[in-house]
């Protein structure tokens, strides 16, 4: 029997296997394919930011700012977090009044947020154009190395005594008496569930849970975009526009990732991802109305291979597995559940150990829905 059984080996599933293997748990981990190939995996960076992100997870964020900068030392890795700061660029004079109710909302969160003017928009980002009339900016925001920082996670929770099993796919959970007792694997091997099983299988969640619960939700191939070498880097910060699709990084080699939320197609039978062209020309169209220097920059990879679940009021849901007391289940990252992942984590394994509930995880209990 093993104490702590984790389903899935993305970001969240090494992470709360650190967080419990840390202290002093038994913890199994079950990944179906490898350690880091869904969400968490993919070319590039990811966003950091707090900025514009729904109220109800800006404590999480708040806690994930204060970690991200020395989690690599804990973790016994080079650094994978940069502190760029976030500009979420404002267009339309309409969006005016809300991005400072925003600002004010953020800052009475603890969330760091000033409302530039434009002259302050253009002296921090020259290369912006002259329809950029404000932005809210975070300093604390950032990017960080997704690749590097599920590894760290995975290696740490190794070094910790996490036993970690690949392409060890979970088919089915089994309940006795109110609680989660064991899971079955794809080879039939029944894995006995000694306190807490977590289900961080992200896309996979609704499958799995499909005889338990019908949740709201469904799952994306987000497309990001890669560009050529630049002779010149336009950027200085971590981008966001308010009223477009888009995201801008710097990446390594004087390149950029432009993604942002368009699709690319996903095909279940594979289980794998295309960009599709019309996603491409309608981000690079995004980009090349904010940055214009960007005209007909080249796009040396666009990727569409990481899948990620997707709830319809964008935020994520964090419960109990219905009919068990000690089966959690995480899901419904909606495109931005990287930046909260060390402070949620650390809460998961928190919950998962003491059985109960954090206070910050509430708001996402699927009772929100409840008719
Ligand atoms: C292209 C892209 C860009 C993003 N950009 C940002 C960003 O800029 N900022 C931000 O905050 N967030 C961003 N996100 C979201 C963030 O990356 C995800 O929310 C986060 O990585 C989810 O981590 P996870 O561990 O829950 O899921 P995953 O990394 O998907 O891990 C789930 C794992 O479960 C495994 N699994 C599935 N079924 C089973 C099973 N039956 N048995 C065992 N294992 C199973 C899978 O193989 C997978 O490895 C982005 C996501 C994508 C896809």
């Amino acid at each position: 029997m093993t104490e702590f059984v984790i389903i899935g080996g993305g970001v969240y599933g090494a992470g709360v296997a650190w967080w419990l293997a840390e202290r002093g748990a038994d913890v199994r981990l079950l990944e179906a394919k490898q350690i880091g190939n869904g969400a968490s995996a993919g070319p590039g960076r990811r966003g950091t930011r707090a900025n514009g992100r729904d109220w109800r997870e800006l404590p999480l964020m708040k806690l994930a700012h204060e970690m991200w900068p020395s989690l690599h030392e804990r973790l016994g890795v080079p650094q994978f977090f940069e502190r760029l700061g976030h500009l979420l660029l404002i267009e339309c004079a309409r969006d005016l009044q809300m991005a400072e109710a925003r600002c004010l909302l953020q800052n009475q969160h603890g969330t760091e947020t000033h409302m530039l003017p434009q002259g302050q928009v253009r002296e921090r980002e020259p290369e912006v154009c002259d329809d950029i009339i404000a932005a809210l900016y975070c300093p604390l925001d950032g990017v960080s190395d997704h690749t590097a920082v599920t590894n760290a996670f995975a290696a740490a929770a190794r070094k910790a005594g996490v036993v970690i099993s690949e392409n060890t796919p979970v088919q089915s959970i089994e309940t006795d008496g109110g609680r989660a007792s064991a899971v079955i694997t794809g080879s039939g091997e029944r894995i006995e569930v000694g306190k807490s099983l977590f289900v961080l299988s992200n896309a996979g969640v609704q499958g799995m849970l499909q005889d338990r619960i019908s949740l709201p939700i469904w799952n994306r191939a987000f497309q990001v975009m890669l560009t050529e070498p630049l002779a010149h880097m336009p950027i200085n910060h971590l981008i966001g526009h308010l009223s477009r699709t888009l995201a801008i990084k710097e990446e390594a080699g004087n390149r950029l990732m432009i993604s942002g939320g368009y699709p690319g197609i996903w095909d279940p039978v594979t289980e794998t991802g295309t960009a599709i062209e019309s996603s491409m020309q309608a981000n690079l169209a995004d980009t090349v109305a904010v940055y214009s220097s960007l005209e007909g920059v080249g796009i040396e990879l666009a990727d569409a291979d990481h899948l990620e679940s997707v709830a319809v009021d964008d935020i994520p849901v964090i419960d109990l597995v219905p009919g068990t007391d000690n089966a959690i289940y995480a899901t419904a990252w909606s495109g931005h559940g990287w930046a909260i992942a060390p402070s949620v984590t650390q809460m998961l394994a928190d919950w998962g150990m003491s059985g109960k509930r954090p206070e910050h995880l509430v708001p996402f209990s699927h009772e929100r829905f409840s008719a």
